[in-house]
């Protein structure tokens, strides 16, 4: 499970993030939608500390993953990022293979293996030898989908993972995702997605200005909102 205490960001003297917490279930799915500026990134990036939360405390299955090595809570936790993030210069296979044998130390030859099974997986066995820029937005972000998973972290935590694609890609990568739901993942997904957010969704949260508003199942928020600020924003959206 995945379970945030009161964590608490900012940047500069600024609190972005204001004692927010909520516990992912394993193997559940939760989708964290809000406004923009709402503090839905800065949350997930003191997850897996690309910024480091000001206090307050993050669970990884129990333990605190603020005192943990940063590369090693990062192969424990996946990312997936609204630009892809791949690396220009390698392959779509290299892309993949590259931390799991940088980071966890597994043989090239083996990591090769691995990272071919992981894209074929997401339906790019073809692709493999192909460069960042010579796929589709789609297909890169089923790269970077295999990449993440190729480490098999324990947790997911996709940052509108589609927000970058042209839209008739964006159905196959939200079935890729609810697909890895279906399989058991444990997901943490910001979307702007709520078709996505009411039918795949175990939980959904929704933040406005650095806190957790509301939270509960898709029916909960999507048909029976209670505070005004869910009301106005789903009237807004949907
Ligand atoms: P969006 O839906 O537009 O992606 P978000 O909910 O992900 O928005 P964040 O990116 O987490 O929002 O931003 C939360 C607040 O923190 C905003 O007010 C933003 O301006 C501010 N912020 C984000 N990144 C930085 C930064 N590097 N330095 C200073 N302020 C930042
Ligand atoms: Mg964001």
């Amino acid at each position: 499970s995945l379970e945030l205490r009161n964590l608490t960001m900012a940047y500069g003297d600024i609190n972005v993030l204001r004692d927010v917490s909520l516990t992912v279930a394993p193997g559940t799915t939760t989708c964290i939608i809000g406004p923009s500026g709402s503090g839905k990134s800065t949350l997930l990036r003191g997850i897996n500390r690309l910024h480091e939360p000001k206090s307050g405390e993050v669970l990884l299955a129990g333990e605190s993953t603020l005192t943990a090595n940063p590369d090693t809570l990062r192969t424990r936790i996946g990312m997936v990022f609204q630009h892809f993030n791949l690396f220009p210069d390698h392959t779509a296979l290299e892309n993949v293979a590259l931390a799991l044998w940088s980071v966890k130390g597994m043989p090239k030859a083996q990591a090769m293996e691995l990272a071919r099974r992981r894209l074929a997986e997401v339906g790019l066995a073809e692709r493999a030898d192909h460069r960042p820029r010579d796929l589709s937005g789609g297909q890169q972000q089923r790269v970077a989908i295999a990449r993440a998973l190729a480490m098999e972290p324990e947790v997911m935590l996709f940052d509108e993972a589609t927000s970058a694609l042209d839209p008739e890609l964006v159905k196959g990568v939200l079935n890729l995702m609810a697909g890895l739901g279906r399989r058991g993942m444990t997901m943490l997904v910001v979307t702007h997605e709520m078709g996505f957010a009411r039918r795949v969704a175990d939980q959904v949260v929704f933040m406005d200005e650095g806190e957790v508003v509301e939270a509960g199942t898709p029916a909960q928020l999507f048909d029976n909102p209670r505070s005004k600020r869910l009301q106005r924003f789903l009237s807004e959206v949907l």
